[in-house]
């Protein structure tokens, strides 16, 4: 049993050596890095101190087993973690832009992880959960999303709880199959943590005040909205609570919204104020992009208390 469960993708990142690089031309890249953003969530909810599990699929080769001992070493469930003979594990490349964009080259479509199917999602491994964390990016295929709905089922008929990333491009609500997810999921959900632009698209409405306001009148008691170095605003029906960002050095931003989410959905499932939840998920956030690597900025509670003490709200 396991409080918080999520489902999807494990992959390793590797990492282009030096800010200018590029996939066209030969270069020193570094890794491989654990990672896969269901995987650094799960990581980050159990570092703060909730048991927790992800269902999903590896290679039979060290991409995988990387992945599994990090989990492992850090307190995951890795009960659910398959190993699929004939793939290897999803890899992810990335360069660096100047202008502080990254480029990305995926095999995450014909990796392990793609081949999760409805089968394998149990009925027992909900059993006793309070959240299951879903993220919009690991619904990549037919049946991802299959194995989601009978997830959010089972979920449902269990009194689990459910909180939901989006994490999609825009781009990616063009696919109808990928945008009817999204929108379910979202009409599912009791807390949502978007990105400010994010939760624009996908509501269709421009001003965030009216967003928030027809994700709450859905299932939703709480929109968690995240806007990068400005810091956080926690939306429920009756308060609001905003975060400044703290002061960090930002020197590789991915994994940041899953280390938020896994901090968040732990403080909250452990009972925690949204206040509270709010502050450690919003310092968590900035310790993930202060290093380097996108597992490598998950923190134990008292590594986030320690950064808060150093570190202080920026005004
Ligand atoms: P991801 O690339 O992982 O999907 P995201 O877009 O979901 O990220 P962000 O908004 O980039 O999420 O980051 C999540 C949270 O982390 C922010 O709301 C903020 O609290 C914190 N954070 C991120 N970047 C910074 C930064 N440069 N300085 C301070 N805090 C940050
Ligand atoms: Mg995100």
């Amino acid at each position: 049993m396991a409080e918080i469960i999520t489902v999807g993708e494990i992959l390793v990142e590797v990492m282009a050596k030096h800010v200018g690089q590029t996939f066209e031309q030969s270069g020193e890249f570094v890794g491989p890095f654990p990672s896969g953003a269901p995987a650094i969530f799960i990581d980050q909810a159990t570092k703060a101190g909730s048991s927790g599990a992800i269902l999903s699929k590896v290679g039979n080769d060290g991409f995988g087993r990387l992945n599994v001992e990090r989990l492992k070493r850090d307190g995951v469930d890795v009960q659910y973690i398959g190993t699929v003979a004939d793939k290897t594990t999803g890899i992810a490349f990335v360069t660096y832009k100047t202008d502080g964009d990254r480029d990305f080259i995926f095999t995450l479509k014909d990796s392990a992880a793609a081949s999760i199917t409805r089968d394998d999602i149990a009925e027992a491994m909900f059993t006793g959960s309070r959240y299951f964390h879903i993220m919009g990016c690991s619904a990549f295929n037919e049946e991802m999303i299959a194995a989601f709905k009978k997830a959010i089922a089972i979920a449902k008929a269990k009194q689990v709880k459910i909180s939901f990333d989006p994490n999609v491009r825009k781009e990616l609500m063009e696919n109808a199959a990928m945008k009817e997810f999204i929108l379910y999921a979202l009409s599912s959900c009791d807390i949502f943590l978007p990105g400010e632009e994010e939760l624009k698209y996908i509501t269709g409405l421009a001003d965030e005040q009216e967003a928030v306001a027809a994700v709450l009148a859905q299932n939703a008691s709480c929109v968690v909205v995240k806007r990068g170095h400005r810091g956080c605003t926690a939306y429920e029906r009756d308060a609001v609570f905003s975060a400044k960002p703290y002061r960090t050095d930002e020197v590789d931003p991915t994994g940041a919204g899953d280390c938020f989410a896994g901090t968040f959905i732990s403080l909250i499932s452990q009972g925690r104020s949204t206040e509270e939840a709010l502050k450690y998920a919003n310092a968590s956030g900035a310790y993930a992009v202060s290093r380097k690597g996108p597992m490598e900025g998950t923190a134990t509670l008292d590594q986030l208390d320690a950064f808060i003490k150093e570190r202080g709200a920026q005004v």
